[in-house]
């Protein structure tokens, strides 16, 4: 039986081959400390709709805290909020047939869509990755997508049931974004999944990518981000 490969490294395949083969070899797994803070707000989404200006300036949030509580109001007309707020689980490990990973939450969903009118107690919960970034503009953002996918892929492994969908949340801005497992999105994750299982070698570097500019290891990378590129007047 195959190794199973972890949901993060996905993530980082996705990203850039390149990045997980640095990750792997350092063995560089661990979120910087400042990550936890960030999940915490995903766990108090109502208290802190109702946070004063002082008390929301002092939490590690990345937008105003007028533009804060807007979001949080705006999340809570969602029909999955109670769920949201109240989740099943919390920092489930799950493995699945190819990947294993945390789910941050696990929540019970209000209506999984399908019309087979399962009830509640019967339906599995869908899984929820917490994010300490912000969102794109639209939907969430690729390494993300493929680590939702990945999760939801092990639920449904574990649960022998059909998961059709996952969460990314975005605390840090008061956001939630649905990934559904579309036949793209399943395309990603098992683009990802290859990158990630045959990372034999070390791949080339991304030729002239944003995404250079706010990886940890452009340094030894040796590549030129645009921004050192400019102040050599490239
Ligand atoms: S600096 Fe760019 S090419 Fe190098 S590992 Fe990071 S994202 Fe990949």
């Amino acid at each position: 039986m195959s190794t199973l490969v972890a949901a993060s490294d996905l993530a980082r395949a996705a990203y850039c081959p390149r990045q997980l083969y640095y990750a792997r070899r350092d063995d560089d797994r661990a979120p910087p400390a400042a990550v936890a803070g960030v999940r915490a707000l995903a766990f108090e989404y109502p208290d802190l709709l109702d946070a004063s200006d002082d008390a929301l300036a002092a939490r590690p949030i990345s937008v105003s805290p007028a533009t804060y509580r807007q979001n949080l109001a705006r999340l809570r007309e969602r029909d999955d909020w109670d769920a949201l707020t109240d989740p099943v689980a919390r920092d489930e490990l799950l493995a699945g047939k190819d990947c294993r990973g945390v789910a941050h939450k696990l929540v019970r969903p209000p209506d999984d869509g399908d019309g087979d009118g399962d009830d509640d107690g019967e339906r599995p919960p869908i899984p929820s990755l917490v994010s300490p970034g912000e969102p794109p503009e639209r939907g969430v953002w690729e390494p993300q997508r493929v680590r939702a996918v990945a999760l939801a892929k092990a639920l449904a492994w574990e649960r022998e049931a059909s998961v059709s969908r996952a969460l990314v949340e975005y605390p840090a801005v008061g956001v939630v974004r649905t990934v559904r497992l579309t036949t793209g999105n399943k395309a990603a994750y098992r683009r990802a999944l290859r990158v990630a299982r045959n990372l034999d070698f070390v791949p080339s570097r991304l030729r002239d990518s944003a995404k250079c500019e706010s990886c940890a290891y452009r340094e030894r990378c040796g590549v030129k981000t645009w921004s050192l590129s400019s102040l050599l007047g490239r």
